[in-house]
């Protein structure tokens, strides 16, 4: 007989980005946006994706939230630097504070919940910022001795550098050290309280950070979802998350 328990499909809510129409007919007006990859890769590792619109009340959020097992926070803007802390540097980027407020609502009351939670590139810094920790605005400003290139002009799938596993990343991979894609120009300063790194670059980057402790709060620098086409491996990451989502929402069925 099969048990109903195992043959259920979390529902994992992805945070999506929003940018201005630059072309007729729709000129100037907001879109919500999200590569396609990132749902490719919660389908491929066995859950159900949904899109997170922004919303503005909490009890939104928390309505939101009542609907999904797992989080997945996606790539997008860099993150409004006075949210560490710090006046804007000349080589911040473009930042949208709405999308910023709403994710970290939503961050904070998922995390409260234990909810599993993934991010990816901004996804990671906004976790760190989200705990209490600083980013440089500019990977410039780290002036690390042998910096690597971070914003590959390689294409996506791309691997360009390695990363130097430990922890749960360690755990997930089942090896040392691998190679990823790399494209962000913003990077980890001050890890927030209660983290680890998990992953590292030659550099002495942050590369992945998670929460101490048991609950699935993860974050990876790099764009695995970019990758599993061409390194099918990178779909662990997803299957990790998909999993614990999976195993937590047992317990309430
Ligand atoms: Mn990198």
């Amino acid at each position: 007989m099969v048990d109903i328990k195992d043959n259920f499909k979390p529902v994992i809510g992805i945070s999506v980005n929003i940018e201005e129409v630059d072309k007729e007919p729709f000129l100037g007006e907001e879109r919500l946006n999200l590569n396609k990859n990132y749902v490719q890769a919660i389908i491929k590792a066995g859950g159900i994706p949904i899109l997170l619109p922004f919303v503005q009340e909490e009890r939104e959020v928390q309505a939101q939230l009542h609907l999904i097992d797992g989080l997945l926070l996606s790539g997008g803007y860099d993150i409004q630097s006075t949210l560490y802390g710090e006046e804007p540097h000349p080589d911040l980027g473009s930042v949208y504070p709405e999308r910023d407020q709403y994710e970290l609502t939503l961050l904070k009351i998922a995390a409260t919940q234990n909810k599993p939670i993934l991010g990816i590139c901004r996804g990671m810094q906004l976790i760190n910022v989200a705990f209490g920790g600083t980013l440089y605005q500019d990977i410039a400003q780290a002036s690390l001795s042998g910096q690597l290139l971070h914003f590959q002009r390689a294409r996506s799938f791309v691997a360009s550098h390695t990363v130097e596993l430990t922890a749960r990343l360690y755990q997930i991979f089942e090896q040392k050290s691998m190679m990823t894609n790399s494209f962000h120009h913003q990077a980890i300063k001050n890890l927030a309280p209660g983290f680890q790194v998990n992953a590292r670059t030659k550099d002495g980057l942050i590369e992945g950070i998670e929460k101490e402790g048991n609950s699935f709060l993860l974050g990876v620098q790099w764009h695995p979802e970019k990758m599993i086409e061409h390194h099918p491996m990178m779909l662990k990451l997803f299957r990790a998350l998909v999993d614990q989502a999976k195993e937590l929402r047992k317990y309430s069925l």
